[in-house]
């Protein structure tokens, strides 16, 4: 059963105010199991299941005649949505005093900068509570116009953790994986450590942003040597950067290189088998880091290759992330 409780009759109501009879469901992979419990809740409606994969609220499949209802995602407030999208956010009551109570007993900081996935956003003032009553100094940053709540961050986006890096020692990161507070852990410069509440274990993800940090300079040296460049750019609503992959081309050019435009919804490293020596990824940055190994050929970020051609110097390196978009 879906561990949520949600308001479908209010859902309805709004996809009918909306002049919508048609639904369209989309569901992130981990909740797809549950497409045909969540269909069976709704009545007085068409329901229509997507089987095609959804990432997050950048990744929004949009159909005339029928309204996109997403699971599990905040809309990303800086996107410019159709009428016909809206979000049914899910909130997790995974508690956090186990992790915290290590954490708190770990680390040497004392002035903790607090981020979350969006699943745990509404935990974060309780876990601030917690801290602060064991001696922690606990800051909550806010984000850009990327992100919908104080101390959110997504794979793409660490501006929360970013506008209070001067001010703590460190960052936990309350959610799974490993891979936002990795990114936390390059934006900022600041030891990271994810707090997980379903494993119950407290992680300092420095190996981790280590091997990413190491694997990120072989690709850019590989990429100072390369003649011609695919930039891939995005169809997607919310990862299309179709300004930028053109300043990149123009660069590139610049250079006297040569530099092609891969237009591509879902990014399948499969389906990309174009004669380039290295694709620049302007679509979602999980591309350039997570399915690195998936490529034929190195794959780098918008800021690696102005490393490789000299536009920038390696102290300068930034994780990608998406402010705006097209
Ligand atoms: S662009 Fe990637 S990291 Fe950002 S919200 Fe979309 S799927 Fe997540």
């Amino acid at each position: 059963m879906l561990p949520y409780r949600i308001d479908y009759d209010g859902i309805v109501e709004e996809v009918r105010k909306r002049g919508y009879s048609r639904i369209l469901l989309q569901l992130p992979e981990g909740l797809k199991s549950y497409a045909t419990e969540i269909a069976d809740e709704f009545s007085g409606v068409e329901v229509f299941i997507s089987a095609n994969p959804c990432y997050g609220a950048c990744d929004v499949e949009i159909h005339g005649d029928k309204m996109t209802v997403q699971f599990g995602h905040s809309e990303i407030p800086n996107i410019d949505y159709p009428p016909n999208v809206m979000f049914v956010e899910l909130f997790s009551d995974a508690a956090f005093d186990a992790v915290l109570g290590e954490f708190s007993t770990m680390v040497q900081c004392r002035r903790v900068g607090l981020v979350a996935s969006v699943q745990h956003v509404k935990k974060l003032d309780e876990a601030k509570k917690f801290l602060m009553e064991r001696g922690f100094e606990v800051l909550v940053g806010k984000g850009d116009g990327r992100v919908k709540y104080p101390g959110q961050v997504l794979g793409c986006n660490f501006s929360a953790a970013r506008s209070i890096a001067d001010e703590v020692d460190c960052f936990a990161f309350l959610g799974t994986g490993v891979f936002h507070a990795v990114g936390v852990r390059i934006a900022t410069g600041k030891r990271t450590y994810v707090l997980d509440p379903y494993t119950q274990r407290v992680e300092d993800i420095e190996m981790h942003a280590d091997r990413i940090m190491r694997q990120r300079f072989g690709a850019i040296a590989l990429a100072e040597r390369a003649e011609r460049f695919g930039i891939i750019v995005s169809t997607k609503i919310g990862q299309r950067r179709e300004r930028l992959a053109l300043a990149l081309k123009d660069m590139i050019v610049g250079a006297g290189l040569k530099a092609y435009l891969i237009y591509v919804d879902d990014v399948r490293p499969e389906d990309l088998y174009y004669d380039v020596d290295v694709y620049v990824n302007t679509s979602c940055p999980r591309v350039t880091y997570d399915d690195y190994l998936r490529f034929r050929v190195p794959v780098i970020s918008p800021v690696e290759l102005q490393i490789a051609l000299k536009y920038k110097l390696w102290e300068q390196y930034s994780f990608d992330e998406i402010v705006g978009v097209d």
